[in-house]
């Protein structure tokens, strides 16, 4: 087990990645499997035996909808309404994020929804204040 003051900064790795387009979590080496985003501890098994790994973007967007009320933080008011989802990363873990390229209407949602669970690459957002995740329906 790592010493609490010895662990690398996971937050500002994870944001400094996603900046640059690179989506990082933990990879842990007592179950294989992933936590995204990355903590100092695995989500699965709770092992500290982890370590960094870098994710592929590619993911499956299982469910889509959108927000009808205020955006849930002000970074978020320029780009409202936008949809939002759950998606599954190739490598495993279920994430919540903005998607971009489908337009929050009614018949965009339900058009997307009629399709099923659809393939998504992750992309950043470049907001004021901080790099956000986000993924686009890529077929
Ligand atoms: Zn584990």
């Amino acid at each position: 087990m790592q010493n609490a003051t010895e662990q690398p900064n996971t937050i500002r790795s994870y944001y400094e990645g996603l900046a640059n387009g690179v989506f990082r979590a933990i990879a842990c080496k007592s179950c294989g499997r992933y936590t995204f985003p990355p903590t100092g501890c695995c989500e699965h098994c709770g092992s500290w035996n982890v370590e960094p790994a870098e994710l592929s973007g590619e993911a499956t967007l299982l469910f889509a909808t959108h927000n009808i009320t205020p955006a849930c933080h002000p970074r978020f008011e320029k780009i409202a309404p936008y949809v939002y989802g759950h998606l599954q990363l190739k490598e495993g873990p279920i994430v919540q994020a903005i998607v971009v390229g489908v337009k929050a209407t009614p018949q965009d949602l339900r058009e997307l929804f009629e399709r099923g669970p659809v393939p998504a690459k992750a992309e950043t957002l470049q907001m004021d204040d901080l790099p956000v995740l986000a993924f686009r329906v890529t077929g």
